[in-house]
């Protein structure tokens, strides 16, 4: 994790924002590299949601709403981390992210070490199985350390704190004025859901797909990019006939594993969690867990919501949601399949897998090897050396493309250092142009991973790039 991190700043993929100002704690900037990755991202996700399903549609809803979306959401009274602080050095912590020794409540004797999970559920009363007693129990915490300074017992109890961000709208800071930046840009598609399945001509069963910007007071922040106060989500909600609950979370739940299997994410890196103890909303709820440097950590969820979101919102706004179904003359509220995805977070997730090190030619060398569709550059152009006429050959062969792929053209420093800083951004191919392409219209094309190399007519490096990157 740490030579991703140092590769990140190093190419300016990835860095501390405000970073002169001696930063913000966790906040991070992308440079254009990283920005490209993250757009190609997004893209590609919605690409996948909304033109492989011709029943999804695309949304983007404002950041602030009406404060009372998040009464009816039950973000106001319910979207709390336990918070604990340590007495000693004053850090503050999210409780169930702290390793304590817990004692087993039936025998008394057993003590086990646990690391709070990536999860909001609480850990002290997790039931699993006492190796003394062979049975499922309950746990007691009976010992804490902080996780900054190390003193043993010196967390206070943990108390509720509420993640939403407050804001004032408007010129005068009082009450009447607070509103929220979004947590989550779910509750944007619910109360949009109608508006958008009439004018789109679109009856259950059908999705609305949203990228967008959401924000939360995180107790402490970590991990990189994995968890930030200030993040993008991509959610896609489905809405279904109640009913059909069980069939659409088979398919979303094998639709968003493919997904990730077809950008050559490693089967063995991802696995299943269900939760057994449900959020408010939630009927069932699954995370796809990725095994980062760090551990098993959630890369994003599949929620049935039910038809909690747009009971609630009827209930609140008063406007009736639900759905009449005239060939059936059947009136139903819908349920909802909530597929929710850090963009982020999957980044992180596709970085740490593209992150490799090899040696070539007795040199250490670090290359990212991205899909071509997520890569940041698709192809560079290389003139071997800048004279002869190898850097106008090399720069007209780059401007022919310019325009249908991102490309780049490099002409400074040795050949192998070229190579190196392409790698390093992982650009998928590279073309050099040398002596022979005066002679006979070839140039070399090189492949990243394999570092694989064959001469192609200059000619045929559109047909080569369509061929290898198709559309994208
Ligand atoms: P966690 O338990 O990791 O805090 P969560 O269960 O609260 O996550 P959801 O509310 O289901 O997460 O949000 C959906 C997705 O949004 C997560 O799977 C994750 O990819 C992303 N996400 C949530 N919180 C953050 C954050 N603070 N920073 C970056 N990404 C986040």
């Amino acid at each position: 994790m740490d030579r991703l991190v140092a590769l990140c700043k190093r190419r300016g993929i990835i860095f501390p924002s405000s970073d002169i100002y001696g930063g913000i704690g966790s906040a991070y900037d992308y440079g254009p590299a990283g920005a490209r990755i993250k757009r190609n991202l997004a893209d590609h996700w919605l690409r996948e949601m909304t033109m492989k399903h011709d029943d999804i549609v695309e949304l983007d809803s404002a950041i602030i709403y009406n404060p009372r979306v998040w009464e009816a959401s039950g973000h106001v009274g319910g979207f709390n981390d336990p918070m604990v602080e340590c007495s000693e050095c004053k850090g503050r912590f999210r409780d169930d992210h702290i390793v304590s020794i817990y004692l087993c409540c039936k025998c008394q004797k057993s003590k086990v070490k646990k690391t709070g999970v990536e999860t909001r559920e609480p850990t002290t009363e997790n039931e699993t199985a006492c190796e003394i007693c062979k049975e499922n129990t309950d746990w007691q915490r009976i010992e804490t350390q902080c996780p900054r300074c190390g003193a043993k017992n010196s967390l206070t109890p943990p108390r509720q704190f509420n993640l939403m961000m407050k804001t004032y709208v408007g010129p005068i800071e009082d009450e009447s004025g607070i509103a929220y930046l979004r947590p989550e840009t779910a509750q944007g598609i619910y109360i949009d859901y109608k508006i958008v399945m009439e004018t789109s001509r679109l009856r259950p069963p059908f999705g609305i797909a949203q990228i967008g910007k959401a924000f939360r007071n995180e107790i402490t922040t970590k991990n990189f990019i994995a968890r930030t106060r200030e993040f993008e989500q991509m959610e896609m909600q489905f809405f279904i006939k109640p009913g059909d609950n069980e069939k659409w979370c088979e398919y979303w739940r094998e639709q968003r594993w493919n997904y990730l299997l077809d950008l050559g994410v490693r089967p063995e890196k991802l696995r299943w969690h269900e939760h057994e103890k449900l959020a408010h909303y939630a009927r069932a709820a699954w995370d796809i867990e990725y095994e980062f440097p760090y551990g098993w950590g959630e890369l994003e969820g599949l929620h049935d919501r039910g038809d909690f979101d747009l009971s609630r919102h009827s209930e609140f706004s008063g406007k009736d949601l639900s759905f009449f179904d005239d060939s059936v003359k059947e009136r139903y509220m819908p349920h909802v399949i909530e597929s929710s995805s850090g963009l982020n977070r999957a980044m992180l997730m596709l970085l740490c897998e593209a992150y490799h090190e090899d040696v070539q030619d007795g040199e250490e060398r670090v290359y990212l090897s991205l899909d071509p569709r997520i890569a940041p550059v698709k192809a560079a152009f290389l003139p071997l050396v800048k004279k002869d006429g190898l850097y106008e050959l090399g720069h007209d062969l780059f401007k022919s493309i310019q325009g249908r792929w991102r490309a780049d053209f490099d002409e400074s420093g040795s050949i192998g250092k070229r190579y190196r800083r392409q790698d390093e951004v992982g650009t998928p191919f590279c073309f050099t142009i040398d002596y022979q392409t005066k002679e006979d219209g070839t140039v070399t094309v090189r492949w990243r991973d394999t570092l694989q190399q064959e001469r192609i007519s200059k000619d045929q490096i559109p047909n080569f790039l369509s061929n290898k990157l198709g559309i994208i």
